[in-house]
């Protein structure tokens, strides 16, 4: 029953299922309606909000997941002006915590923070405060350091618990909790003694994180195990996705991105992800000198560069940010109106938070990711120390790749979001839906091919293995020679094609990635996989090819002017090799978490 008058609010077995959360006939509920109104100056509440509210002045756990720009805010905001006592705040980053005080300060909201910063008088009147019931006081911000690290603090907060007026402990961005999530904050973990120390607390997590993996982790930690759970709906009906080819020269990309930006978002604010600190000092110039207004933004820039450029972004005064994912959480400008990824990021997860920075608005804005084979294996080499950092990166690859699926129910199906993918209608917002062609994608049967893959890895000595570009320029020249001498690959796979089938090969473990340590950095090989030995039982295997892709055209080419093949496939080779160069150089990927 509660499913149909809540649509969006998924909790299983952990929902209490015998309170309507909505309702609002609860003793504060006239109470709520009016501080929205005359407190925060907000008509109506958004979705979810008013339900969480509830659950939160009924002192029961809880946990929301809503996406960036939903409004989680106010969710812990308002129970704090409704409730007696202080609420804590926990916060990841003093740039996020500073932002929501000058809010709350701009509607008289007595709020306070703690942090590393503060200076000790500070410190001693905000003690003071928490301890004295006359105090305005009503919402205190800290850091995760300052808990797991100041015995001083924890002092004060258990007199303040003592004394009845530490009620509710606020966990802003609670994926940080986990290991599973992608910004795992080590201090994060030490919120599970929480619960221990002060069993009578209620605890509210928010974060826009929503894989079933983080949220189960979560509850863990935090040892709130029959917390109530909610869950917005992850759509962003606003967002145009799309994936497009990426040249594999750097010249090529780079004007083939400056024409893109030129065109089609002509004076708009953008942002384009990079995959290191140099790619994005370098694409930031090479757009300037292209005449777009773009400023660079990563982790190594010190702290007042780095404003400089955000707040001329903020401005308008530069165009375009390029940035490493430095640039992230708290960012909010609200007609960001596209963001472009330079290569794949790391994980849908990560992908869906970076593109979800278009559009705030709700007007139209577009997520374009420039995907190669190559930038698979430079991400791999990053993230393949981390406990599910393939499997992760593989979740994206298949975004990119999969040319059968609406590009909204791929990204559904990830966030287990059921609502979006029964009535998430894509309206033709993205490249696979709004394509006419997409109906003429069909499968091909390449399980010959999957088989010539394996054997050019059993042919290969064992001493010598083979990286992903070395594989795929093999398996291409071989299946093109093979053609030659009889069409024995009817299929006539081209370059991308032979590069999709090895990936997909890896994400089914008919493959494998084989990490090895030199002393300047971490070489990728290919070999085969754990399920190497059952795909002769398999007997199929498929990938997907556009009907209007070149293949076929390329084909009767070759088949008529054999002498114009060979010197297309040299040209193929040689871009190649030049791929091969720009790996070996690989720069190493932001890893600082900002
Ligand atoms: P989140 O933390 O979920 O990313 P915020 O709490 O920062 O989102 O809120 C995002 C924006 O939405 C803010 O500008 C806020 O003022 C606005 N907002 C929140 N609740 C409402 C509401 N009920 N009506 C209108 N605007 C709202
Ligand atoms: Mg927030
Ligand atoms: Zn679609």
């Amino acid at each position: 029953k509660l499913k149909d008058l809540m649509p969006s609010s998924s909790g299983g077995n952990n929902t209490d299922l015998t309170i309507d959360w909505n309702r609002t006939d609860f003793e504060w509920s006239q109470d709520a309606r009016k501080n929205l109104k005359e407190t925060f100056k907000l008509e109506n509440f958004r979705p979810l909000q008013l339900e969480t509210i509830n659950v939160t002045l009924s002192k029961i756990d809880c946990l929301v997941i809503m996406p960036t720009g939903g409004g989680k805010s106010l969710c812990f905001q308002l129970p704090a002006l409704i409730d007696t006592g202080l609420t804590l705040v926990v916060s990841p980053l003093v740039s996020l915590m500073e932002d929501q005080l000058w809010l709350l300060k701009s509607l008289n909201i007595n709020a306070d923070t703690l942090n590393s910063t503060s200076s000790k008088d500070h410190v001693t009147k905000i003690h003071s405060q928490m301890l004295d019931n006359k105090s305005s006081l009503k919402i205190l911000y800290v850091t995760p350091e300052k808990l797991a690290k100041s015995k001083i603090f924890m002092n004060k907060l258990q007199k303040m618990y003592e004394a009845g007026r530490f009620k509710r402990l606020v966990v802003d961005e609670v994926h940080c909790c986990s290991t599973y999530g992608h910004d795992f904050r080590p201090d994060y973990k030490f919120l599970g003694v929480m619960k221990q120390v002060f069993p009578n607390i209620c605890i509210l997590g928010l974060t826009a994180t929503a894989t079933q993996s983080v949220i189960d982790d979560v509850k863990k930690i935090l040892s709130i195990p029959k917390c109530v759970l909610f869950k917005a709906s992850f759509n962003r009906p606003n967002l145009f996705y799309e994936i497009k080819q990426k040249p594999s020269s750097h010249e090529e990309f780079i004007n083939e991105l400056a024409t893109l930006i030129k065109k089609k978002f002509s004076q708009q604010s953008g942002i384009v992800y990079c995959f290191s600190q140099k790619e994005s000092s370098q694409v930031a110039i090479d757009l300037c000198s292209r005449g777009i207004k773009a400023g660079c933004y990563h982790a190594s820039m010190d702290a007042l560069e780095r404003s400089k450029v955000h707040e001329k972004w903020l401005k308008n005064q530069v165009h375009v940010i390029v940035a490493t994912i430095a640039f992230g959480m708290g960012i909010d400008k609200q007609d960001c109106r596209f963001v472009i990824h330079h290569s794949l990021s790391k994980s849908l997860e990560n992908f869906y938070q970076e593109s979800g920075r278009a559009g705030r608005d709700g007007k139209t804005a577009h997520s374009i990711l420039f995907f190669r084979f190559a930038d698979v294996f430079r991400q791999s080499t990053m993230v393949f120390t981390e406990q599910t950092g393939l499997e992760n990166l593989y979740s994206i690859v298949n975004y990119c790749i999969d040319k059968k699926t609406c590009k909204r129910i791929l990204i559904a199906k990830h966030f287990n979001d059921d609502v979006w993918e029964k009535n998430g209608d894509c309206n033709q917002m993205c490249d696979h839906c709004k394509d006419t062609n997409s109906n003429q994608i069909e499968k091909i049967d390449v399980f010959e091919e999957a088989c010539f893959v394996l054997s050019v890895l059993e042919n290969t000595k064992s001493d010598k293995k083979l990286t992903s570009n070395k594989l795929a320029e093999l398996v291409y020249s071989g299946i093109v020679s093979k053609n030659k001498k009889s069409n024995y690959y009817p299929n006539n796979l081209n370059q991308t094609e032979v590069e999709n089938l090895i990936l997909t090969m890896l994400m089914n473990s008919y493959l494998k990635e084989d990490f090895h340590f030199t002393p300047y950095n971490t070489i990728c090989y290919v070999v085969a996989g754990p399920l190497s030995k059952h795909l002769r039982n398999d007997s199929c295997f498929y990938i997907d090819r556009t009907s209007s892709h070149s293949s076929k055209a390329a084909s009767i080419e070759k088949l008529a002017k054999p002498e114009l093949a060979e010197k297309n496939e040299s040209k193929e080779l040689k871009t190649r090799k030049r791929n091969l160069d720009m790996n070996a150089s690989s720069d190493s990927c932001e890893l600082i978490f900002d």
